[in-house]
């Protein structure tokens, strides 16, 4: 059984005229599945019976069931584990902010990785999530809180870069006037670091925003933390970064998981700073620094330094003139980061 909902309005188009029936048909459809968000076949009520029978027989429509849903009490911050057709669960983070909501969403089932204090990492990776489940992740948070997203970082479980085809089309899909007409530019996606690939996403030019799991001054430090170190080195992925800004014009953030006695002194502050500013387009305008205390899972040592620990660290690099954050915790009280919660509800649904 394949899902309807990933299949572009061209290939909806493609398959009306093989069933026989008209084009425009296809709109009808994929209105119904991207603009109004239907769950099943029965609410497509201008289409006939007979073709949602004859549809039916090849493709789901159903969205993911959320099997759990955490609201934070201090934000507002809901955290949900979707079930996927196949059984597999993922977890989506939906985040009310002054400016709109935004939406974290999660590119594959696991991930592989392996960066060593990410709890999605810590099993492989399962398969990857079609454009399609990356879409009803989305449409089903939207359906479920009534309120129109406005932006969406796909930083959920999973290396985006690592499932190129299935995130691009996402992308084409979600930016859709057919569909839910979201900006480009209100889409995040997180790497890090597959060279290759940021260079494509650049030639392509989605107009996306590219963030990079940077974590270490230098590959040394980064090496111990990620290994993709090992397979692209900081000469090869800073210069990806400079080519994906000149194509694009897009700012760049550079994210920077501080763990206790790794990565978080101020020669490592000082390293950092002379990195980015040594790049062609280093500085304020071009890129930022988004510093993220560490959130300790239970299977990994891995501690948070103290505030004040971070905020030196920030200090140095604005002192060098880049702009640099500490990233505010959404829904700190129901369970921290990155995979923890599928994790969680996985071991407890074992027991
Ligand atoms: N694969 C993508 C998206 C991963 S999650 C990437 O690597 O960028 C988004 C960010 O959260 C990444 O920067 C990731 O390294 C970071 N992250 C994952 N687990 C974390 C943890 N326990 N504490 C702090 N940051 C974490």
């Amino acid at each position: 059984m394949e899902n309807l909902r990933d299949l572009e309005l061209d290939d909806v188009k493609k398959l009306m005229i093989s069933l026989g029936e008209k084009p425009f048909r296809a709109e009808q459809i994929y209105t119904w599945l991207h603009q109004k968000l239907v769950g099943s076949y029965e609410e497509m009520s201008n289409i006939s019976k007979t073709l949602r029978e004859h549809l039916a027989e090849q493709y789901f429509v159903s969205l993911p069931e959320a099997v759990q849903i955490l609201v934070s009490k201090l934000d507002g911050t809901r955290k949900y584990i979707f079930r996927m057709e196949d059984g597999n669960v993922i977890e989506s983070v939906w985040m009310p902010y002054q400016h709109g909501i935004s939406v974290c969403i999660s590119s594959q089932v696991g991930c592989r990785m392996g960066c060593r204090f990410c709890a999605s990492t810590l099993d492989g990776l399962a398969r990857n999530l079609s454009s399609g489940e990356m879409l009803s992740q989305v449409y089903q948070m939207q359906k479920l809180s009534g309120e129109r997203i406005s932006n969406i970082v796909i930083m959920g479980s999973g290396e985006p870069l690592d499932n190129y085809d299935n995130l691009t089309r996402f992308i084409r899909m979600i930016s859709d006037p057919h569909g839910l007409n979201i900006s480009r530019r209100n889409i995040t996606i997180s790497t890090c670091g597959i060279v290759p690939n940021i260079r494509r996403l650049a030639d392509e030019n989605y107009g996306v925003t590219l963030a990079l799991s940077l974590h270490a001054p230098n590959d040394e430090v980064r090496k111990t933390l990620m290994p993709i170190a090992n397979k692209y080195s900081l000469s090869e992925v800073l210069p990806a970064i400079e080519y994906y800004f000149e194509k694009t014009g897009r700012r760049v953030t550079f994210e920077y998981s501080v763990v206790e006695g790794v990565n978080d002194n101020a020669g490592e502050a000082e390293e950092l700073a002379r990195l980015i500013m040594g790049m062609k387009h280093g500085g304020r305008l071009q890129c930022h620094v988004n510093l993220i205390p560490v959130n300790p899972i239970k299977e990994r040592a891995w501690k948070r330094p103290d505030r004040k620990k971070i905020e030196s660290f920030q200090h140095i690099l604005e002192r060098h003139g880049i702009a640099a954050t500490i990233r505010r915790e959404m829904g700190a009280d129901i369970s921290g980061a990155c995979g923890q919660l599928r994790r969680s509800f996985l071991e407890d649904s074992e027991q």
